[in-house]
């Protein structure tokens, strides 16, 4: 679904795309000759790894392989490491997405208490210093954070990236709170749901994102507002 819904953007913005598809018992350094290929093409601006990758892939060493100038999800440790002093070419774009959704709600970040649930590398750790960058006073919560609702409840933002279906209910959310749903999860009847019960949470917050609808189109935009500036670099 992710990668069709990129295709489908790129033919929308008019940009050429490509897509590599290998076996899953591809051999890395087949996927390292193909990365270093597409770093020497004057033709190709942005370069993507739909991850996760199989278990005999070292996925770090493949995220390395990418020019960092064509780096357009912005997972390179030297772009990763451009965020966190806040002068990047790129942003991470499910991150980017969100900021993008709060500003252009009219929501004003500064010093309000952000809470972002979920650490992984591609989305709430870049999320939390995001809302850093915009004067956010943040705090991160992982699987082993004790009393969460407690914390989750102080949120005037509340991010979630978890990939647990429904899991965050009404009573740990905070009155008139602004809830951005990552998550992008099956239910038990297998349809696409976020991490946010969105049928209890939306009495409670004061503006909260859809699954499906909220935060992964504006991924997708934030990918091609990556590409295009790849281009331009
Ligand atoms: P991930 O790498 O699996 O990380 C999940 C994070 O959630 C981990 O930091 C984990 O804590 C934390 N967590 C798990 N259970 C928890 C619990 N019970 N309480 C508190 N924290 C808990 O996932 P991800 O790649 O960040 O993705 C998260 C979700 O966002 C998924 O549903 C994914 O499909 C979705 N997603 C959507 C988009 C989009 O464009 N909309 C883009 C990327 C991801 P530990 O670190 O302690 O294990």
């Amino acid at each position: 679904m992710y990668v069709n819904n990129k295709k489908k953007a790129c033919e929308y913005c008019n940009i050429h795309s490509e897509e590599y598809t290998f076996d899953e018992n591809v051999k890395e350094e087949a996927l390292l000759e193909l990365i270093d290929c597409l770093n020497a093409s004057k033709s190709i601006h942005g370069i993507l790894v739909q991850l996760p990758l199989p278990k005999h892939i070292d996925e770090k060493k493949i995220i390395n392989a990418i020019s960092e100038k064509k780096d357009v999800d912005a997972f390179t440790p030297a772009n990763v490491g451009k965020i966190m002093i806040g002068d990047y070419d790129f942003l991470p774009c499910t991150p980017a997405g969100v900021m993008e959704l709060i500003k252009e709600s009219g929501i004003d970040v500064k010093g309000k208490e952000c809470v972002v649930v979920g650490r992984s590398n591609i989305v709430g750790k870049p999320q939390a210093m995001l809302l850093l960058h915009s004067h956010g006073t943040v705090t991160i919560c992982h699987s082993k954070t004790e009393n969460l609702k407690e914390v989750t409840k102080r949120a005037d933002i509340l991010v979630v990236a978890i990939g647990k279906a429904k899991f965050i209910t009404a009573d740990m959310v905070k009155k008139g709170a602004v809830v951005i749903d990552v998550g992008m999860d099956r239910d038990e009847e297998g349809k696409l749901c976020g991490d946010v019960d969105f049928e209890s949470v939306k009495g409670v917050a004061g503006a909260i994102t859809p699954v499906p609808g909220g935060v992964g189109p504006m991924t997708i935009a934030m990918l091609m507002k990556n590409t295009i500036k790849a281009a331009a670099l």
